[in-house]
């Protein structure tokens, strides 16, 4: 995809004239990433913070603070690592899904948002509104404001719209005079993402803001409008979770004679964890087919209807297909209906097969074989878009509550110069409080 940048000033205060202070441009230079200078440097570690980290460092403050200070990177660190390690987080995630929290999301405080949806407003009169993932950001100075973007992701190259941004944003705070009081805002339409085949967006986007705000002195700002989490890479996480499972965990009052019985029905039983979240989803799962159940896909479930009569005479066979034809047409009313449970869904199919008034060309015993096979197809229809919407929702819950951790675990070192949040627009209800 072609990238569009936008890039632009807008002065803020006119008749601007004192320069602001000029910030450790002999740093950059021997710029390379916190990681590395921390695993490298940690004997020679006070000379180097004194020069890279670009903030006034009085030796009393360094001898003080100096273990604390490294403890803390240390730390940082590690939480940051852990993340990567996929396998690892994906079973803190779940365990912490299991708790099922009242609020699993995060939201950006409220004068930032304000922020967020003015410069929102700016770039959509620019270029138009955009739904699909883009990001762009925002360098706001005391005297003016530059923004960029926005950039797209280009698939074919593994290239995430923040890989782009965040090589600009390095860019423009090496090229540009930056004081402390300048703040980055970065938008991405879908939260930055927790894995992927290279470092994923989130982990460098902190480790970034820790690094802009080392050198610089500058704070970050993250806004999202969706919560990405691990989608892509753990999209399948919950593949396996189909109707028997779902059905097995259902007949089941606890995890170990649920793992009884999926053995017993030679199923894989998931883990403790995933048990709970799915009981917990099938107790208050009501849901709507019409979204669900389109177009080819809604005649495939009822096939076997047309098996009833592959035999008979061509004339009769002809009839029978038009009726059966008719029948999965008429049925169709069912779908448009407002959401139901799942019994809800299987009773009023049983009612529609068993009250439709059938062709009287068509013979009775071919009738009653319809009804029933009818009633056997649309139960088979409705467990798998059961199972499907049990799996979309666990996966919708589980990425909204990995970027909900994630943030909760990287905030408490960070939180002097890091803000992560989804942006809130003013048609949303009031915000929830944290
Ligand atoms: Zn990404």
């Amino acid at each position: 995809m072609e990238l569009t940048t936008l890039s632009r000033k807008r002065s803020l205060l006119s008749g601007y004239e004192k320069e602001p202070p000029l910030y450790t441009k002999k740093c950059l230079a021997s710029l390379k990433t916190l990681l590395d200078r921390y695993e490298t440097d940690r004997a020679t570690e006070h000379v180097k913070l004194k020069t890279s980290w670009g903030r006034p460092c009085t030796p009393e403050a360094c001898v003080n603070g100096r273990s604390q200070l490294l403890t803390d990177t240390e730390s940082f660190f590690q939480q940051v690592s852990s993340w990567a390690d996929t396998q690892y987080s994906v079973k803190k995630v779940l365990e912490h899904l299991k708790f099922r929290q009242a609020s699993n999301d995060i939201l950006l405080n409220e004068s930032i948002n304000k922020k967020f949806l003015e410069f929102r407003r700016d770039i959509t009169e620019e270029c138009g509104a955009e739904d699909k993932q883009h990001s762009w950001a925002v360098i706001e100075k005391q005297e003016e404001v530059v923004m960029y973007g926005p950039y797209y992701p280009n698939y074919n190259n593994g290239e995430h719209s923040e890989d782009i941004l965040i090589k600009q944003t390095q860019e423009l705070l090496e090229s540009e005079t930056v004081s402390e009081e300048c703040k980055v805002y970065v938008f991405t339409m879908n939260s930055p993402c927790l894995a992927r085949n290279t470092d994923p967006c989130m982990l460098n986007l902190v480790q970034k803001a820790k690094e802009w705000w080392s050198v610089y002195g500058v704070k970050t700002h993250i806004g999202f409008v969706k919560s990405w989490g691990f989608k892509g890479a753990k999209e399948n996480l919950f593949r396996d979770i189909n109707y028997s499972q779902v059905d097995c965990i259902d007949q089941a009052e606890d995890h170990e004679n649920y793992v009884k019985a999926a053995e017993k029905a030679d199923l894989n039983p998931l883990c403790e964890n995933l048990f709970s979240n799915v009981k917990y989803l099938q107790r208050s799962a009501r849901f709507s087919l019409i979204n669900n159940v389109q177009g080819s896909d809604w005649k495939s479930y009822f096939k076997s209807m047309h098996s009833i009569f592959e035999s008979k005479p061509e004339e009769e066979k002809k009839i029978c297909t038009q009726e059966a034809n008719t029948v999965i047409e008429a049925a169709q009313v069912l779908l448009s209906e407002k959401s139901g449970s799942f019994e809800e869904y299987l009773d009023k199919g049983g009612a529609f097969a068993f009250d439709y008034t059938f062709n009287s060309q068509v013979s009775d015993v071919i009738q009653d074989q319809m009804r029933l096979t009818f009633q056997q197809c649309w139960k088979e229809m409705v467990q798998d878009k059961y199972a499907k919407i049990i799996r979309e929702k666990l996966t919708e819950d589980f990425n909204q509550c990995a970027v909900h951790v994630f943030i909760k675990d990287i905030v408490k070192f960070t939180k002097e110069y890091l803000e992560i949040g989804r942006m809130q627009f003013s048609e949303e209800a009031p915000q929830v409080v944290r």
